[in-house]
């Protein structure tokens, strides 16, 4: 039967069939087959008048989709119409998308409680209705309403009436509708009692009300299920606030979640701070620490420390402050917060801990005095940095450079301590490979042993081939050391290091890297190399490694490998100068003892020559005057012609003597004017003299001695020239020109003599012009220098070539009258030799005139 109000049957959601399961129901009741059924086939089995207007009210229902009631006829299999009461739920799935139908049929000859009521039942109707704390509904087993109560139409909004023309499923919320059938369903089935349920229903105003329903399923005498009694009490509030209560709850929950993980996280963030974190009530017991402050403390080997009471704790501790003061407990970072001191940034605490086993550590304490809202202090957090390691490395550093300085400051202490000049080697071996070798040695065993690594090199730049030449090792196999000692060879640097190194090493960067090493067996080693520069450019590179497979080197370590090298090519480079000190010095010295002796031996030699010169021609003069006395004629002597001839011939000897005595003493005065020269002895009289009268003077004599010759003045009338100087020394200077000039030129050649004032710049100019065979540029640049002769000259008929030092001595003495000297000349053109000085006003005394490097003297 179609009608039992236990089993709704489902239908498509579009009303075009019962779905599966009731599609068997329906098929029983009407005998169409499963297919007729389908696709609105089932329309078929009602009463043709029933059939478009049940089509209609479905689809009008799908497209709401809302509950529906109707009426129609359904034909039951052969036999006739029977008239049901039909209504149709919408049932929804979670996203609200309409399922299915839920389609109750009930039989309109079906029996209606309002119609047939019992006395009993009256009676409790009017006790039951009639109160107003709850609500009251009866309810036809498919859902209609057939009873209410005032309380029910006040809490739905709905009248009395309204509500009697609805079903159940009309006021139950649409989301509900599943809870509802299984209330319903489950008292009229299993007979179980369903305890109350809380369940939302609609109210006029659409607003939803929440209501715990009690179920009562009121049977027939004869057991038969007949309608439903429900009571309905407003628990709305209740509701209200057990979802408020639910959400607090949740939000509780939530938060306390949240904060459990925020707590997990601050923890992990606390543990992982390297740092040592305690935190500290105000009597400065330990309330919380970090995983930093275990290994700081220890805490594996004195395990209660934490727990401790301050005092007790901190008399366990000795420390002591960086002057080696130790701490009385109140100087204690801690104890200090709680004073309410501070003890940040710079305040920050550093101390030198001695545990109670003797080990030590270097801790740097910072802090914080915690306060309440009230500013009354609750404690302290306190960070400890255990800085033994950075404490220790400072001390290495600083040990490395105290040495190193001090190793420096030795090296200028002790001149030549690297050999060179007191290696007992001689001078013709190059110094410079023996000393970097030998100072690099020193330093670059120095430089492992201080920072504490396995080997060192040192290698050089060799400027003339630009090549780099391996200087010191140290640290390496024996052999190895060995070998590369016996190779000394020199190889690019691109041989071992790439070209980025060369390049960072070019710009004075120190760099880390893998060099392969082929020596006695190839092994790779991480090196840090650090370059050396001399006035930005790269003269040479030390190369650490430490020990181990692959080494690291701090930024620390890289800096102070850098100044290490910076040091060591300071050192190397201070013993090269000095070792090409050393050598210019020697040759410097022996340079000057050589022109002392040779001095000494010019002014020795001069004087021994000039003594037995001046003895013989003495005894020539002397010979002279009694041949010419002895030349009288005498009439009475026999013979006297042949004898006249014979003196005659022996004069001529003896006058050739006296010219080459003459010439010999001239050789041997400039000999002493250049040792006096060289001595810077050679002394001027200074004084106002007349440099025409000293240049006349000076024409006379060589007209005197070389009578054939013809040597004339220009101008001839020139009578003074006032100069201020050494008239003898000036005089020199001529003669000197004029022998030169006269010994060099052919005899029937003239010299012509110049002097020249020149008001303007009051400057005088002397020259002496000579067409003898003239000087090339070559000769003209050095004729001036001391000893130096042009190579094959010719003199004129018997003079002596001379010893090259005439020109240097006029040179000397005009410099030192502070005038200039000069030649013009080209090879068979003759040679005019100058000089100028300068002129002073003719009766003014002139001043007096500088002449440094000689001994002045000014009469009177
Ligand atoms: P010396 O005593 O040898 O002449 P000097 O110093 O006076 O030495 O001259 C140096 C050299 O200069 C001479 O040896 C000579 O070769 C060259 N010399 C000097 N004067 C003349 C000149 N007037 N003509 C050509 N050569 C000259």
């Amino acid at each position: 039967m179609l009608g039992n109000p236990t089993f709704p049957l489902l239908w498509k959601s579009d009303g075009a069939g019962p779905d599966e399961q009731a599609l068997g129901a329906w098929c029983a009741y009407t005998g169409q087959d499963e297919y007729a059924a389908q696709n609105w086939g089932w329309l078929n089995a009602l009463h043709p008048d029933d059939r478009s207007w049940a089509r209609e009210t479905w689809e009008e229902a799908y497209r709401a989709p809302t509950t529906f009631a109707l009426v129609y006829r359904v034909q039951q299999d052969g036999l006739d119409y029977q008239s049901f009461r039909v209504q149709g739920i919408p049932r929804f799935n979670e996203e609200h998308h309409l399922l299915a139908w839920i389609v109750f049929f009930v039989p309109e000859s079906g029996y209606n409680p309002l119609l047939d009521e019992h006395w009993e039942l009256r009676l409790m109707n009017r006790m039951i209705y009639g109160q107003m704390v709850l609500g009251i509904l009866c309810l036809s087993l498919d859902g209609r309403i057939t009873r209410v109560n005032g309380r029910l139409s006040q809490l739905t909004g709905y009248t009395d009436e309204e509500l009697l023309e609805m079903t159940l499923w009309q006021l139950v919320y649409i989301e509900d509708v599943p809870l509802q059938l299984r209330a319903m369903h489950g008292r009229l089935v299993s007979g179980r009692s369903y305890p109350p349920f809380q369940i939302r229903y609609r109210r006029k105003d659409g607003s939803a009300i929440w209501l715990r329903i009690t179920e009562f399923l009121v049977r027939l005498p004869s057991g038969e299920p007949y309608y439903f009694f429900y009571v309905a009490e407003d628990v709305g509030k209740q509701v209200r606030a057990e979802i408020e209560r639910s959400e607090l709850l949740a939000r509780v929950r939530q938060a306390h979640d949240e904060s459990l993980a925020r707590t997990h996280q601050l923890e992990a963030i606390f543990d992982s701070i390297t740092d040592g974190i305690l935190v500290c009530d105000t009597e400065g017991n330990i309330i919380q620490s970090n995983m930093a402050v275990q290994q700081i403390f220890r805490l594996d080997l004195f395990p209660g420390l934490l727990h401790m009471p301050l005092a007790q704790r901190l008399a366990l501790l000795e420390a002591y402050d960086e002057q080696g003061q130790r701490f009385t407990q109140e100087m204690w970072p801690l104890v200090r917060l709680l004073r309410g001191e501070d003890v940040r940034g710079s305040r920050a605490v550093e101390m030198h801990l001695v545990f109670p086993d003797g080990q030590e550590a270097y801790l740097s304490y910072t802090g914080a005095t915690l306060r309440d809202q009230d500013e009354h202090i609750v404690g302290a957090v306190v960070a400890i940095r255990d800085v033994t390691e950075r404490r220790q490395w400072e001390g290495r550093i600083y040990n490395a450079f105290e040495t190193l300085l001090a190793f420096a400051e030795e090296l200028v202490d002790i001149p030549g301590f690297f050999g060179g000049a007191t290696g007992g080697e001689s001078a013709e071996q190059v110094p410079t490979p023996r000393v970097a070798q030998t100072a690099g040695e020193y330093l670059a065993a120095l430089t492992c042993q201080l920072l504490g690594y396995e080997t060192a090199s040192i290698s050089l730049l060799v400027p003339e081939t630009g090549m780099f030449r391996l200087v010191a090792m140290t640290g390496f196999p024996p052999e190895e050391e060995a070998l590369a000692r016996e190779k000394n060879r020199t190889f690019p640097l691109s041989r071992y290091l790439d070209e980025q190194t060369i390049v960072l090493l070019h710009v004075n960067e120190a760099v880390i890297q893998d060099i392969t090493l082929n020596l006695v067996v190839t092994r790779r080693q991480r090196s840090l190399i650090a370059p050396m520069t001399l006035e930005g450019r790269l003269v040479g590179f030390l190369s650490v490694t430490k020990r181990g497979e692959h080494p690291s080197y701090t930024e620390e370590e890289i800096s102070l490998v850098k100044a290490v090298a910076k040091l060591v090519l300071l050192v190397m480079e201070r013993e090269r100068m000095q070792q090409e000190w050393i050598e210019a010095r020697t040759n410097e010295l022996a340079l000057r003892e050589a022109n002392r002796r040779f001095d000494e031996f010019l002014s020795i030699a001069s004087h021994e020559l000039r003594t037995p010169l001046a003895g013989i021609k003495g005894n020539i003069q002397l010979a002279l005057r009694r041949l010419a006395f002895m030349k009288e004629p005498e009439p009475a002597l026999p013979e006297q012609d042949v004898l006249l001839d014979k003196l005659e011939k022996v004069l001529d000897y003896l006058r050739h003597a006296e010219h080459r005595v003459n010439v010999q003493n001239r050789m041997i005065g400039d000999l002493l004017d250049v040792s006096r020269i060289q001595a810077n002895r050679l002394e001027l009289m200074m004084r106002p003299c007349n440099l025409a009268a000293v240049v006349r003077d000076a024409i006379e004599d060589q007209r005197y001695t070389t009578s054939e010759r013809v040597i004339t003045l220009t101008p001839p009338d020139c009578h003074r020239i006032p100069v201020f100087g050494d008239a003898d020394r000036l005089g020199q200077v001529v003669h000197n020109y004029l022998t030169n000039a006269l010994k060099y030129s052919p005899e029937d050649k003239p010299i012509v003599v110049s002097m020249e004032t020149l008001d303007d710049i009051d400057i005088v100019r002397v020259s002496v012009r000579d067409e003898g065979p003239g000087l090339s540029r070559e000769d003209q640049k050095h004729v001036w220098e001391r000893f130096y002769r042009v190579k094959n000259i010719q003199t004129q008929g018997d003079a002596a070539p001379g010893l090259g030092l005439g020109l240097h001595i006029c040179r000397t003495i005009i410099e030192a009258h502070g005038g200039k000297f000069g030649l013009e000349s080209a090879p068979g053109e003759g040679s005019t030799f100058w000089f100028t000085l300068p002129l002073v006003k003719d009766t003014r005394p002139a001043p007096e005139q500088q002449a440094p490097a000689f001994q002045q003297s000014t009469p009177g």
